[in-house]
């Protein structure tokens, strides 16, 4: 079994502030995590390989210090690491994201055939969810969204089935390998990383692929390959905290009833 994990280092969501006046994300300064969601989906993986055996492998596109991420993830039992980094890749959107990934999904698939792909359901701070779907519909094969546990899963039938958590419920579906998976945190618990995996990981030389190992188009890269535009970014208003009422019930009926009338909902 060959599954490929893709995973993005993200700003820790809890230090994340929004420049106001430039309406950009501050980065300076804020720590940078494995995208949470990308975490269950490597150790989703990795427990298929203490499994069926096989190798896990993960992928990231960013600068050369997303390399960190990589490493995370070696710790948490992947078997090895590619870190895509290129000058030309830097300002793409979700469309040019999910080109670069795929191209070196392909060049990974001639290497050593492909059977399960790995992403999370979304990152925590571009939220858009598009990537997943966008690397399946590239490579032409089935994507499942939202998955919170699989079932099966069969090397000679080349069968997955899987559940999907949905607003109202859970849906089983099942799929023929090679398939894209996006992933939810339901679907296992990320183990922490063991004595032995953090040495392997901290002397774990990451490789690095740029856009010529990957033969992509020079077109469907970087700034040149995104046709999104980001007009405005903000942080939403603050909600007010409601109005509380407490004491004995004819004083609070009393007490709503002007509220209401002095905020226009009752007129006397
Ligand atoms: C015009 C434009 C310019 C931009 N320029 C930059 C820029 O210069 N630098 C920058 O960091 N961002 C930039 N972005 C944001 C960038 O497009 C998105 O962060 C990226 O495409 C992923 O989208 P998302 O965060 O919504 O991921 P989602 O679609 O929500 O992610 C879902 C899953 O896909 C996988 N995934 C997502 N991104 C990656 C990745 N890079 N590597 C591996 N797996 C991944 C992960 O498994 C993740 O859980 C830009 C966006 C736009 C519109």
């Amino acid at each position: 079994m060959h599954a490929v994990v893709c995973i993005k280092q993200v700003p820790d969501a809890t230090e994340v502030r929004i420049d106001p006046k430039t309406n950009t994300l501050v980065r300076e300064g804020i720590p940078s995590i494995v995208n949470p969601y990308d975490l269950h989906a490597v150790e989703a993986a990795v427990q298929l390989r203490e499994k069926y055996g096989g190798r896990v492998t993960v992928i990231t596109m960013g600068p050369p210090q997303a390399a960190e991420a990589l490493q995370k993830c070696i710790a948490q039992g992947a078997d090895e690491a590619i870190l895509l980094t290129d000058r030309g890749f830097a300002g793409a959107d979700t469309l040019a994201t999910s080109y670069v990934l795929a191209q070196a999904i392909r060049k990974l698939n001639a290497e050593n055939p492909v059977d399960l792909v790995f992403t999370g359901k979304q990152a925590i701070d571009g939220d858009t969810a598009q990537v997943g779907p966008g690397i399946a519909a590239r490579l032409g094969i089935p994507v499942l969204t939202y998955i919170c546990a699989i079932r099966s899963f069969n090397l000679e039938t080349r069968e997955i089935v899987v559940e999907r958590l949905l607003e109202e419920g859970r849906e089983v579906v099942a799929a023929r390998l090679p398939v894209l998976l996006t992933v939810t945190k339901e679907l296992n618990e990320v183990r922490y990383a063991s004595l032995p995996s953090m040495l392997r990981a901290a002397r774990y030389q990451v490789r690095t692929w740029n856009k010529d190992d990957i033969e992509a188009d020079p077109k469907q890269i970087g700034l040149k390959g995104s046709p999104t535009i980001v007009s405005r970014i903000f942080s939403p208003p603050q909600r007010q905290a409601g109005l509380q009422l407490a004491g004995p019930a004819p004083e609070v009926a009393r007490e709503l009833v002007e509220q209401l009338l002095q905020r226009g909902v009752l007129t006397a």
